[in-house]
């Protein structure tokens, strides 16, 4: 049954689900199990990172829109929090398969709207994909505790139950995994959701709503508004919504969280970054150049966990001049087109941005040894092209270093030992991820026990945790007390009911009134 039900699915994925359903020209919300044309009268433009040019617009929702959709998680809610455990997990172990039928479309949709290369779009993909198959484990991870024999014929036990309605706020840079790390995880628990994807990359989100629901998530289980700050303030504000999970960056973020927390909510907020990758001297120098360059310059550097600051210890500063002559082989071109390895960024103002703060890098005293502000890409000339580009001889003050730049932009500080770049990374507000390169055990377990920084990487440039662990930023780059995904991502989204019961033999019955506590 589950068989012909996911193939029917399938079908009707492929026949019906085509862009100009939900997308194209306008990205419809989802509302009580339908794609609905927004009434509102302010719209906004998604742009092709690559030329500019329109490809869609997307409805700021009105007030009354926006309750209608929480009003529906809630209604949604009564059912799905009693649904079985087992359903849940079966509509969730066939969305893993529609997800995975469907690596391709989704990625075309990233590349079009966010504009990073199809490969790399298809990673964003997979590695929503693996919360998602993660989900499907929720029989394990929800299971309670039980303590037996407490006291005499006394038992102790627990119950994990969803929280209610949560919502989920996404950053446009990983338009498949992020909102993976959130409705999936949420909703397999048992709550209903309403998510506000980024506004300039909605597309992806309606796919995998459509495909959520093709896999048999009843109405309302799933709703998805749309805009920008009044939308975040419904969320914040509406009393249904239990618990919010938010990406982006630090300005949204504490926002977010402040006015969340206020208003009763759990709130957890995953924000900037300033990654930093330390090189030791006695790193495998070939792999470690190519682990900096990709980490770097992979989606234009806008990833939180863009290794973008290099510290190159003692004899590792040589490295300098072949690291910039890998950067500079990078091909930058329109994420569509093949052998990309650098697409564009997200918007012209993102584009003006970056090339200000490679500017103050150069005023400030840096040296500029790789400048990609000028580069043409045939074709694409109206894009929001920045080639890679290399600041050297960065120090702490400078505005390129205590600003997350968000780019394709590695700077680079020099350290004339490992405690000394630890302790600049110590004094860095953000404590995303950090990296480590050498062949020398007792220097990363070092580094790994000092460095104040949330996910570490010993050789490993980008070190995202796979889902059976936490995404666990700290510092400057988390707000709140659990992390996203893993069994932090299951504590956030469920509540615990602890149930002490006695059954005690007849002839052990209480003679008089316990006044006194128990002992
Ligand atoms: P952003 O903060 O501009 O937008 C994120 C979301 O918040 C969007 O849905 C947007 O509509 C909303 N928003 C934007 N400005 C707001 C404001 N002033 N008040 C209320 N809501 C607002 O972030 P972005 O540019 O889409 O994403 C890039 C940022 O996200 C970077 O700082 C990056 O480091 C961060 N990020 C962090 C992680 C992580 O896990 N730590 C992952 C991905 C991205």
């Amino acid at each position: 049954v589950a068989g012909a039900a996911f193939r029917a699915a399938n079908r009707l994925f492929n026949n019906h689900c085509n862009l100009t359903v939900i997308l194209q020209p306008t990205t419809k919300l989802f509302i009580d199990g339908k794609f609905v044309e927004s009434n509102t009268s302010e719209w906004l433009d998604i742009h092709n990172p690559a030329t500019n040019e329109v490809v869609g617009r997307v409805p700021k929702a009105t007030q009354e829109e926006m309750l209608a959709a929480a009003d529906s998680c809630s209604r949604a809610f009564q059912s799905w929090s009693e649904t079985s455990i087992l359903s849940r997990q079966q509509i969730f172990l066939r969305y893993q398969q529609l997800i995975k039928d469907n690596v391709k479309e989704l990625a075309k949709v990233i590349t079009l709207e966010q504009g990073k290369t199809l490969a790399d779009a298809e990673g964003d993909v997979f590695r929503g994909l693996q919360v998602v198959e993660h989900a499907c484990s929720v029989t394990s991870l929800m299971l309670g505790e039980t303590l037996p024999s407490i006291t005499k014929d006394m038992d102790t036990y627990t119950y994990r139950l969803p929280i209610g309605v949560c919502a989920g706020i996404a950053p446009f840079n990983f338009p498949a995994m992020i909102p993976l790390w959130m409705f999936p995880i949420g909703m397999v628990c048992g709550n209903t959701y309403l998510m506000k994807p980024s506004e300039r990359v909605p597309g992806c989100t309606m796919l995998l709503a459509k495909m959520l629901q093709d896999s048999g998530a009843p109405d309302g289980t799933l709703n998805i508004i749309h805009g920008q700050h009044a939308a975040v303030n419904f969320v914040c504000d509406h009393p249904a919504i239990k618990a919010i999970s938010f990406v982006g960056s630090n300005q949204a973020g504490e926002y977010i969280y402040e006015r969340g927390s206020k208003n009763g909510k759990r709130v957890q907020s995953n924000m900037g970054a300033k990654n930093h990758g330390v090189v030791m001297p006695d790193a495998n120098k070939e792999n470690t150049l190519n682990q900096l360059v990709g980490a770097a310059f992979g989606a234009a550097g806008q990833r939180c966990m863009a290794l973008s600051t290099a510290i190159l210890v003692g004899e590792a500063r040589d490295w300098l001049p072949e690291l910039v002559e890998r950067s500079k082989a990078l091909r930058v071109n329109s994420g569509d087109q093949p052998g990309a390895d650098v697409g564009p960024l997200i918007s012209p103002e993102a584009k003006d941005r970056v090339n200000s703060l490679i500017q103050s890098g150069v005023d400030e005293g840096a040296k500029l040894l790789l400048d990609g502000r000028n580069v043409r890409v045939k074709g694409y000339e109206k894009g929001n092209f920045v080639g890679p580009t290399i600041l050297a001889g960065v120090s702490p003050e400078m505005t390129c270093y205590k600003e997350e730049i968000f780019g394709p932009v590695l700077i680079v500080l020099e350290a004339d030992s490992l405690d000394e770049a630890i302790s600049l990374i110590n004094r860095n507000k953000y404590g995303n991820g950090t990296a480590i390169f050498t062949t020398n055990g007792a220097t990363a377990r070092k580094y790994t026990h000092e460095v104040d920084v949330g996910q570490i990487g010993v050789n490993v440039p980008i070190p995202v945790p796979l889902p059976m662990f936490s995404f666990t930023g700290s510092r400057g780059s988390f707000r709140g007390d659990t992390n996203f995904y893993g069994k932090q991502g299951i504590q956030f989204y469920t509540q615990i009911k602890t149930v002490t019961s006695q059954w005690k033999a007849e002839d052990a019955t209480l003679k008089s009134p316990a006044v006194t506590m128990p002992t």
